[in-house]
């Protein structure tokens, strides 16, 4: 892998020795820091990270002398244009785990000094701090991996007499932060496993939801998390959705919707009983399936083995259907303890999230157990599972990283992990680009990038943008099939 050199840039030699030493000072002001940016830009390489090291002014009220400000956009008061720094939040993640508490957000640079009693309209657009170097350096190194670290000297109420040695006394806590930043840029090859992200499922379950904001408004209630995911729920209620656990915390007359994974009977029952209710079921036609087949066994004096997870909501449901007649079961040493008899008919089902290749181990096991054991007639696992553990097994072994997004309460996403891991692949679970980790890009080249069925396809492309902003990025997609599947919209919403 090709890696960065750091370049470490300060306005003033007092900053530059704060910081424990910058390469360049570039001086303060516009026409320096223009200067400083031509000759920056005619001798460095586009692998070459700069990082931007000194003090503002704060326009945010709640920042006080020594506060750091990491940009994650820059702005000029003579422009309308800006520019992203999409790596800001991983910056600001290692200051973190430097024990350093860190402020990130727009920073706005302007041609002369801005005194207090002038900063409120500045401070009005959103952005923390004001300085006089940042953009105007900036703008002459397009595509290097930026960084801008900026320590508050003066307040809108403390002029920089009394601020300036806080701020210079913070300035040394960049240094290590920025060499582990600086070790992480370098050129990427991102491959992109497709499919990933939303499932037929998850769309229904989350317009089944928005439908029903918009047919009866807000708010709606819903049992559970409609889909495993902060992002999808977060969102929802911002549209007025109030989440809830159980059913008895919805008040009379309001609309509920039951969540993707699907209920039991006795939850069912204690929706419909209420009366008052308007209960829109969106549970996936795929669980809805396994849901149908443990009834289907019952009915027929069966018993019947459910693999999966119990403590996953999905589980819970199926099991209500028939928990007299079902034992689950997670692993093959399970299986062994099963106490059914032998001579007795008997069938297993699945949850619809799992391991394909830890699935089939368990149904041979149940196979030697149990000979004449019915299966289901379609494999309960589903396509989208299915499709999206494949895609990962297709890059896993090309990448030295392997990025899954989404939440940790999610089951396919937790089995996309693990199958990578079979594979032999290093891997990183997180929710969105805000939990990557510098330490591990440093010295990786190759990363893939995948998400759980219940995760928006936004949180891969802000991955991208990210690992983007630390050097030159070769992006590959590997499809391995294309999806088409769509299921209709519950009948209250249509
Ligand atoms: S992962 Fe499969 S079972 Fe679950 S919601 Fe999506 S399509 Fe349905």
């Amino acid at each position: 892998m090709h890696t960065a050199n750091l370049q470490v840039l300060s306005p003033l030699r007092i900053e530059s020795i704060a910081y424990g030493g910058a390469d360049t000072i570039i001086g303060t002001g516009r026409d320096r820091a223009q200067r400083a940016g031509e000759r920056l830009a005619a001798r460095l390489d586009e692998l070459t990270a700069v990082a931007l090291v000194g003090v503002a002014g704060a326009l945010a009220p709640q920042l006080v002398p020594g506060d750091l400000i990491i940009a994650s956009e820059l702005r000029s008061t003579e422009s309308v244009a800006s520019r992203t720094l999409p790596g800001a939040a991983m910056l600001s993640a290692e200051f973190m785990r430097s024990r350093f508490a860190v402020h990130t957000g727009p920073v706005v640079t302007s041609p002369k000094y801005v005194p207090a009693s002038e900063r409120e309209t500045l401070a009005a657009s959103g952005a923390l701090a004001v300085d006089m170097e940042s953009s105007w350096v900036m703008d002459y190194l397009p595509n290097n991996p930026l960084a801008v670290v900026r320590s508050i000297s003066d307040t809108t109420t403390r002029g920089p007499v009394f601020g300036g040695l806080r701020a210079l006394g913070s300035l040394s806590a960049a240094r290590g932060p920025l060499e582990r930043w600086a070790r992480a840029c370098g050129e990427h090859e991102i491959i992109l496993a497709s499919p990933r992200s939303f499932c037929a499922g998850v769309e229904r379950a989350i317009e089944t939801v928005e439908g029903a904001i918009s047919k009866f408004g807000a708010p709606v209630y819903v049992r559970r998390q409609i889909v495993h995911n902060l992002h999808v729920v977060r969102n929802l209620e911002r549209q007025g959705a109030i989440f809830v656990e159980e059913i008895d915390e919805v008040p009379d007359g309001a609309v509920v919707v039951l969540a993707a994974h699907g209920v039991s009977p006795e939850v069912r029952r204690q929706a419909t009983e209420r009366g008052s209710l308007n209960v829109i079921d969106a549970t996936c036609p795929l669980v809805a399936k396994v849901h149908t087949e443990a009834r289907r066994y019952a009915g027929q004096d069966h018993n019947i083995v459910l693999i999966g997870h119990p403590e996953h909501e999905e589980v819970e449901g199926t099991f209500g259907e028939a928990p007299e007649r079902i034992r689950i079961v997670t692993s093959v040493s399970d299986v062994a303890r099963l106490d059914f008899e032998r001579d007795q008919p008997i069938a297993f089902l699945t949850q619809t999230t799992l391991a394909i290749d830890e699935t089939a181990e368990i149904v041979s096991s149940l196979r030697a157990r149990y000979p004449h054991i019915a299966a289901p007639i379609t494999n309960d696992i589903c396509y989208a599972t299915q499709n999206r553990q494949d895609a990962v097994r297709s890059i896993a072994h090309r990448c030295d990283l392997l990025v899954v997004v989404g939440s940790s309460n999610s089951s396919n996403t937790a089995r996309l992990v693990e199958v990578a891991q079979r594979e032999g692949c290093r891997v990183e679970l997180i929710e969105d680009a805000t939990q990557l980790e510098l330490g591990w890009l440093a010295a990786v080249r190759s990363i893939g990038v995948t998400a759980g069925a219940s995760a928006p396809d936004f949180l891969v492309h802000d991955v991208v943008g990210a690992i983007s902003s630390l050097g030159p990025v070769h992006l590959s997609e590997e499809i391995v099939v294309q999806e088409t599947v769509r299921f209709p919209l519950p009948t209250k919403v249509r």
